[in-house]
């Protein structure tokens, strides 16, 4: 069973559903080629592709492409079904950073022949995870920047206001369709900057407050 924790909190959560959100940053939908969406486009993973802090990324043989996606992540302390915008941040238990590490070379092919991107998104290892800060002790999770280092040079940067779709608009979108469960993440989509992760990198991803304070921070390395 893959658990998440809120630092300082005895509180276990079993994940259940990890929703990730495709195209949430504009200049990562140019980086891609891709048009702004005008609902949020969201795929998948399941809670064993989850890896912790000193985690390690195993490349599956399939794959020459290994990508780095670092996220924002939310965790749902309440489930709930057809959320209205208004209601949606009462559910949130608190804010961590991710890796949404992706098959490039598989989701690419798999793009061109309409197939899903299970394989691409959804492997073993594919979602590292840092602990959550607890939802009262973020002020504006619309304005915390987020940050990722490969072998201490920085290759992502940005902050969650510039986000297309903002966490309560996707709770709201998500909740139409899905019902989520105490348990559930949410990766919040990545920021430009997206590049190959190889064997032996060392990947450090941190979320901090517009004052620079580091609030959590993950470090994985690729096999
Ligand atoms: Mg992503």
């Amino acid at each position: 069973m893959t658990k998440a924790h809120i630092i300082g909190s005895n509180d276990i959560f079993e994940v259940r559903k990890i929703f990730c959100i495709g195209r949430n940053y504009a200049e990562h939908a140019k980086e891609m080629k891709a048009d702004i969406p005008e609902a949020p486009v969201f795929f998948l993973k399941p809670p064993t592709a989850i890896i912790g802090e000193g985690g390690v990324i195993r490349i599956p043989s399939i794959s020459k492409e290994l990508h780095h996606e670092v996220e924002m992540t939310v965790l749902l302390g309440r489930g709930g079904k057809d959320i209205s915008c208004g209601n949606a941040l009462n559910i949130v238990a608190g804010y961590g950073i991710g890796l949404d590490m992706t098959l490039r070379d598989v989701q690419s092919e798999a793009k061109k022949k309409g197939l899903p991107w299970t394989l691409a998104k959804g492997f073993d290892t594919s979602a590292p995870l840092s602990a959550f800060v607890p939802a009262d002790q973020i002020t504006d999770p619309h304005n915390l920047d987020l940050k990722l280092d490969v072998n201490g040079v920085t290759r992502q940067k940005s902050n969650t206001k510039n986000f297309i779709f903002k966490i309560d608009e996707l709770i709201a979108y998500i909740s139409q369709f899905f019902t989520f469960e105490r348990g559930d993440i949410i990766f919040t989509g990545t920021p430009e900057g997206v590049a190959p992760a190889a064997s032996g990198d060392r990947l450090e991803a941190q979320l901090s407050s517009p004052e620079h304070t580091v609030l959590v921070s993950l470090k994985v390395s690729v096999q």
